[in-house]
């Protein structure tokens, strides 16, 4: 037996309002800096229910092998894992733009 998506009324396998959701998203990664200089990159910009951030935290933490957390829709990595989360982001279909805190060159 599946689950029935209270959005569209379909099986779970069959909903598309996850992929819907995650287009719709405009995921924002920051690189900063926590107190001590200690470099951590910050994924923001989540917005509605249908994406499941924590299996997402999960995924990037086995993804970037780094500590990470997540507060209030806003997933923090210890680390500079700029490159590696905005590549497994858009593998998962994501739109993504990086943002930079400090004063360094921008990336791309
Ligand atoms: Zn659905």
């Amino acid at each position: 037996m599946s689950e029935i998506c209270p959005v569209c009324g379909l099986p779970k396998e069959l909903c598309i309002c996850e992929e819907i959701a995650k287009e719709q998203q405009k995921l924002k990664i920051t690189k900063t800096r926590r107190k001590y200089g200690k470099p951590v990159t910050v994924v923001s910009g989540f917005s509605g229910k249908h994406i499941d951030i924590q299996s997402l935290t999960k995924e990037l933490k086995a993804v970037c092998a780094c500590g990470g957390t997540l507060k209030n829709s806003v997933i923090e990595l210890q680390g500079d894992q700029t490159e590696k989360a905005r590549k497994f982001l858009v593998s998962k279909g994501y739109e993504v733009s990086i943002e930079e805190e400090a004063n360094d060159r921008r990336l791309r």
